[in-house]
């Protein structure tokens, strides 16, 4: 049996980490032998390189090594002493792994809605729900200690409002950035605004290991010494835990990947910048929303998010044509079933949160994908619109 791995008969997708494993076949086989030779599997040199190559490569001063991106999120909040009855400001636009690590440190998430045009956190609602926050007895006992914005498909949060409100009223802040890997505002790199950033490396993201993996950044070194503890069972040395800690390591083989990944990333990313801008193009003529890059940002576009009416439509028109279009993602958090009715919002609703999510469709953009697949998108796309009458 022959191992096919991307071809022409299969379908096109959003992602496709598999093409990422080709493109670098020989330098990630070459590290995964090293890794196998050597005598250290779990935390050992090539995590540590890589912890000095991503924090160098992001702009901090410490980098650590975790075992995926919501364990980082985890461990950094737990890390900032963020845990039972705390609340922490955040979106519910964004992967459930958000609110998950908020709610395993015992702190309560409260959601602000989304910009409806950056489907990130609107800092207006941010702003006002912060003030209300302040002003509400009944909140008492509850103390508001920070906030976590999410970098979202590649785009980051307005940093500059966000970090304006958290030091105006002494909150942390705790950037996820596990869509946003080389992405930047105003020429600073995403992870690198907050008191901590956090990662993933899951294998379909801009920087992807093959397997599970994360990492926490930060320019606070006692910060960044008390993760490097938390992610080993609170060890200050072998065996002698002075707090308590979990297993959140980070293994050598992925390590290893990783900087191999690493430095192919802003090659990557310039890719994934020039497909969305011939998506931006050859889209134009339809009508759909394509994604709005805002002023001084990088985006390095994660997903290619559009968004109609007729998604459901569309979607299966794509899917005709061999393209699976993805939705990133169908339901809001608090709409699941382990949140809804459980999970509380800011003073100003999320309105624009439930409006996007039954519009969005994320197309498919990775490096490896080829010009004519991306001309092959556009055409199915002004396929559809043809056939809908409204071209
Ligand atoms: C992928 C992702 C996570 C979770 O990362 P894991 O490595 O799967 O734990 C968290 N937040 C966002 C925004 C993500 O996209």
């Amino acid at each position: 049996m022959s191992l096919t791995y991307a071809t022409e008969t299969m379908p096109l997708c959003v992602s496709n980490p598999s093409a990422s494993y080709l493109a670098y076949k020989r330098e990630i086989d070459e590290a995964i032998q090293r890794v196998l030779a050597s005598k250290s599997y779990i935390l050992g040199p090539e995590v540590e390189a890589f912890e000095q190559e991503f924090s160098a490569y992001i702009g901090t001063k410490h980098g650590v090594g975790v075992a995926s991106g919501t364990s980082a999120l985890e461990l950094a909040l737990r890390g900032l002493s963020i845990g039972a009855g705390d609340v922490v400001f955040t979106v519910s636009h964004t992967s459930g792994a958000t609110i998950a690590a908020i709610e395993a440190v015992g702190a309560v998430p409260v959601l602000i809605d989304i910009d409806p045009v950056t489907y990130t956190m609107d800092v207006m609602e941010l702003d006002w729900a912060v003030k209300v926050w302040r002003t509400q007895p009944i909140e008492q006992g509850r103390r508001l200690k920070a906030i976590l914005p999410v970098h979202l498909y590649g785009q980051m949060a307005a940093m500059d409002a966000i970090m304006a409100i958290a030091e105006k009223h002494e909150l942390m802040v705790i950037e996820d950035c596990s869509q946003a890997h080389g992405a930047e505002q105003k020429g600073k790199k995403a992870g690198g605004f907050g008191n901590a950033g956090a990662f993933s490396f899951y294998p379909t993201k801009n920087l992807g290991a093959i397997g599970d993996a994360g990492a926490v950044v930060t320019s606070n070194e006692e910060l960044a010494w008390r993760i490097r503890r938390l992610r080993q069972y609170g060890w200050s040395e072998a065996n002698h835990a002075i707090e308590l800690g979990i297993n959140s390591r980070l293994d050598e083989l992925q390590a290893a990947i990783l900087r191999v990944k690493l430095r192919h990333l802003s090659v990557d990313n310039v890719r994934r910048i020039a497909i969305a801008e011939s998506y931006a193009k050859g889209l134009a003529p339809l009508p759909m929303k394509c994604p709005v890059r805002s002023a001084d940002n990088r985006h390095v576009y994660h997903q290619y998010v559009i968004r109609t009416e007729h998604r459901g439509e569309l979607i299966k028109h794509l899917k005709n044509h061999g393209i699976r279009a993805g939705i990133h993602y169908p339901q809001a958090v608090h709409q699941q079933p382990a949140y809804s009715g459980r999970l509380r919002c800011g003073p100003g609703g999320l309105e624009h949160t439930v409006a996007a999510v039954e519009e969005i469709l994320s197309l498919p953009i990775y490096p490896q994908m080829s010009d004519e697949q991306v001309q092959n998108v556009i055409a199915a796309c002004t396929l559809f619109w043809r056939s809908m009458g409204c071209l």
